[in-house]
Parts: structure tokens; C-alpha cells; sequence
């Protein structure tokens, strides 16, 4: 499996989009890895996980066919994740191409929900652009091509259910973890004894806590669920542990992210970063 970091910030950006503290204006004098746009993966060029406010830049940015997409996992309704505009130019005079594939979309109940009431968020012909909407329910694993997915439950928003997504291929697992804070142990029941070859932590808070209790992660947390993940068999020493989603309040540099999180075998996430597994 190839996976590519699209986008490694938080909501905002990072420097955040309307901001001028001084962790922004570092992050501008300082460009590179310090840049960091809305959270997105893409995997083997037919799959993404979330669908936000970035996601024409990052098409462009990495020379990838949007209508060529055949898969997409959306994990909740944050705008950085789901944009709910973008499907409206896929079809009509915005895209004038007959699709030979269905983009299946595989999301929670609310951003299906959000989707079916948008009018101007479909595309204007919805027959020609062939856009299939799925609701997976948590903790029961599907098919699709040669992936297997499973949907896992995340705490991050009150009132709405938020997913995050596991994603199998070749024998080889990635979990993609946020957004969440602290995972409920319903999910790391479900992946007991099951062993991940890379795991994204939402890492949204850097070296801060929040406590265990919040709607994001920081380092403190991210080494909590590693701790339990080694003690449940879900990972071992040849799982990659990246963290992810910066917001620009946490305050540090991508090598000052990188400098601590190296001392405990973990990775700093950035946009344009690859695994190949
Ligand atoms: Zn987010
Ligand atoms: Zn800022
Ligand atoms: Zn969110």
C-alpha cells in the first residue's frame, strides 16, 4: 500500500488562515515542512480519507485525477473534512466527462445526511456523475475492491457520530486516527490482537495536554493509547506510530515536534510525506 500525507494541519491551516502569532509567522518565514495544509490521505491512487476545504489544492499540488477517485472515506463533518460544496462539480457543465467508475463514498450518518440536503452540494446531474453514498455502521468490516475497511468510533464531536477508518490491503493495516481525542474502549476492544502496520494519531494539541477527556490528542495522549495498543497486541515495535493534525496553537516548529516525539518512536506527520508499506 502507498500512503500519502495530502494535508497535516488542523481546521485552520497551519499558519492558521487568519492568524499572525508568533507560531504562524515562524511557520511562514520558515516554509518546508512547517506549512501545513488541511488533514487528507491518499491511498493507491483510487482511495481518500476526507474530502475538506483543501482538497482542489492538493489534486494540483500532487497531480492527482480527482474523477479517477473510486473510493472515499470521510470520518465526520468538520469542514477540514468534508466540504460540502465540492461534489456539486462533479457533473453538469463543471465536469462535462461520462464517469466510467462510481465514486463510492462511505461516510457517517451526518455528512450523508448533510449531503442528501444540500442541494447545491450535488452535482447537477447526479445519474452522469454516479456518486454512491454508504453509511458502514462501527466495528463491522466491508469490502471494497481489494481493500477491506472498518469504521471505528472516535470521540471528538458531542452530537454526532465521528468514524475513523482502518484500512487493510495486501496483508498490511493502517489506521488513519482522527479526529479524536482519547479512543472509547468499545475501539480498542475491537482491535485487540490486531496487529497495525502504521498508525496516525491526531495530534492536534503537539507536546500539550488537554487531558484525557478532550475532543483531540497531544503527545501525552498519543503515547497513552501506544501504551495500550502494545499491551492489547495491537501493535508491537514494527508498528509506525505518526503523529498528525497540528493545530497552530501548539506553539512548535516541525523539528522542535520532531526533536521530542523521536525520543519516544514516534513520527511527525507533513504534507507530502509517503509510506510505502
Ligand atoms: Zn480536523
Ligand atoms: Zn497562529
Ligand atoms: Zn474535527
Amino acid at each position: 500500500m502507498k500512503i500519502k500525507v495530502l494535508g497535516s494541519g488542523a481546521s485552520e491551516g497551519f499558519p492558521a488562515i487568519f492568524c499572525n502569532c508568533d507560531s504562524c509567522i515562524k511557520a511562514r518565514k520558515a516554509g518546508g515542512k512547517n506549512i501545513r495544509t488541511r488533514s487528507q490521505f491518499y491511498v493507491d491512487e483510487d482511495m481518500m480519507i476526507d474530502f475538506g476545504d483543501d482538497t482542489y489544492y492538493h489534486s494540483l499540488n500532487e497531480n492527482i485525477s480527482l474523477s479517477k477517485l473510486k473510493y472515499l472515506l470521510i470520518t465526520h463533518s468538520h469542514i477540514d473534512h468534508y466540504n460540502p460544496t465540492i461534489f456539486r462539480y462533479r457533473g453538469g457543465y463543471y465536469a462535462t466527462e461520462l464517469y466510467e467508475s462510481v465514486l463510492k463514498v462511505y461516510s457517517t450518518p451526518t455528512v450523508k445526511e448533510i449531503y442528501e440536503n444540500m442541494d447545491r452540494g450535488k452535482p447537477m446531474d447526479e445519474v452522469k456523475s454516479k456518486i454512491e453514498f454508504n453509511v458502514p455502521a462501527e466495528f463491522v468490516p466491508f469490502s471494497i475492491g481489494d481493500y477491506t475497511i472498518h469504521a471505528l468510533q472516535a470521540i471528538h464531536m458531542k452530537n454526532e457520530k465521528c468514524y475513523m477508518y482502518l484500512v487493510e490491503k495486501d496483508g498490511k493495516r493502517v489506521l488513519f486516527g482522527n479526529d479524536s481525542g482519547y479512543y472509547p474502549d468499545e475501539t480498542f476492544e475491537y482491535l485487540k490482537g490486531m496487529h497495525l502496520d502504521l498508525v496516525f494519531l491526531d495530534c492536534t494539541f503537539g507536546l500539550h495536554s488537554y487531558g484525557i477527556n478532550s475532543s483531540h490528542m497531544g503527545i501525552p495522549e498519543n503515547l497513552k493509547v501506544k501504551e495500550r495498543f502494545y499491551e492489547n497486541g495491537t501493535a508491537d515495535d514494527s508498528t509506525v506510530f505518526v503523529t498528525h493534525h497540528f493545530t497552530h496553537t501548539c506553539g512548535s516548529t516541525h523539528e522542535e515536534l520532531c526533536e521530542e516525539t523521536e525520543k519516544h518512536g514516534l513520527l511527525v506527520s507533513h504534507d507530502g510525506m509517503l509510506f510505502e508499506l
